[in-house]
């Protein structure tokens, strides 16, 4: 079993130090995310090397649009998840326990072997919350740099400027959820707050990492126009106007099997918000789209990358310069 990295002891009990819940744990017990056990006094990372769930994946569906565009990425996840959000499209896998693990240990030079033998741009860590698997990620993602493949996290955002610091140096894009503008949402609907994954997405962007974000946009939640022009404001001024942003439908799901799914109309009506406060790259996903998940130059509106789903139909764009001078922000 693989002791955390993130932790200190504290009166009778170690405090996990890996995201902003900082967990005090009691001997034998576990901490929120249900995958870290204080084992007579030291902290234990249980999903470490217990995969439950690889994968091949166009880096779209990620998604990743800016990031080598029509690339394949091997995708892992654990189990465990340290925010609990009612909606959870994923909650088979993020709210199951370590007592549902009891697949082999994969090391982290198997799965470098694994994305350098097939040819793949490098590794994501996805489909669970990867901070709860942190020492997982960082061991993987040091190798993965020294054997030339690409890291990417997809994460909720929640994870201390620590763990920020000791990861994402070795992190090479990451697309952070924005789950809503609200401290309330956060707190209700993800017992998480809204504070610390703005701070986080500042250290991410400060240590350099390629930035996209997405927000699931549930009717009646999240999708007041002005929440939502707030959180455009908010990216604008401090993570700036190229950073692609994807509007992503909610379906009935977990604990919100009640209420309605998000129509295309609703996903248009945030897209055209964030066009107006100056955003660049606004796409949308879950729905079916036309033009929304295309790429266009910002400048002279000209078509640069055509998808049809995760798919590239045509991509004009050779480098991160626009015909027409402009400079796009795509990394290829
Ligand atoms: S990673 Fe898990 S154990 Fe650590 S502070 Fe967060 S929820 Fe608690």
């Amino acid at each position: 079993m693989k002791e955390a990295r993130w932790w200190k002891k504290v009166e009778d009990a170690v405090q996990c130090e890996l995201c902003p819940h900082r967990c005090k744990i009691a001997h034998n017990r576990f901490g929120l995310c249900s995958v870290r056990q204080n084992i007579d006094g030291k902290l234990y990372a249980l999903a470490y090397g217990h995969p439950v769930a690889i994968h091949v994946d166009p880096i779209e569906k990620k998604p990743l649009y800016h990031y080598f565009p029509g690339s394949k990425i091997l995708s892992i996840g654990t189990i465990g998840c340290n925010l609990f959000c009612e909606f959870c499209q994923n909650w088979d896998i993020a709210r199951a326990t370590a007592d549902n693990v009891k697949n082999r240990l994969v090391e982290p030079e198997d799965i470098i072997e694994s994305a350098r033998s097939s040819g793949l741009l490098g590794i994501a860590f996805t489909y669970n919350e990867p901070t709860v698997f942190g020492e997982y990620v960082l061991d993987i993602a040091r190798l993965a740099h020294n054997a030339g493949l690409k890291t990417v996290m997809v994460s909720n955002g929640y994870i201390t400027p620590e763990a920020i610091g000791d990861i994402y140096p070795f992190i090479d894009a990451a697309n952070i959820d924005l789950k809503a503008f609200s401290q309330e949402f956060y707190r209700r609907y993800c017992k998480g707050d809204l504070q610390s994954v703005l701070d986080a997405l500042l250290e991410i962007k400060r240590h350099g990492t390629f930035l996209e974000l997405t927000t699931l946009i549930i009717p009646g939640l999240n999708d007041n126009a002005t929440e939502i022009e707030k959180m455009i404001d908010w990216i604008v001024k401090n993570l700036g106007v190229d950073i692609p942003l994807h509007f992503s439908a909610f379906h009935p799901s977990f604990k919100m099997m009640q209420r309605k799914r998000t129509s295309k109309t609703d996903l248009d009506c945030a897209r055209k918000i964030a066009i107006n406060s100056g955003l660049r790259y606004i796409y949308e996903g879950n729905v079916a789209t036309f033009e929304e998940n295309n790429t266009f130059c910002y400048s002279c509106g000209q078509l640069l990358i055509e998808r049809r789903g995760y798919t590239i139909v045509q991509k004009k764009l050779q480098s991160s310069v626009c015909s027409c001078g402009a400079k796009i922000a795509v990394v290829q």
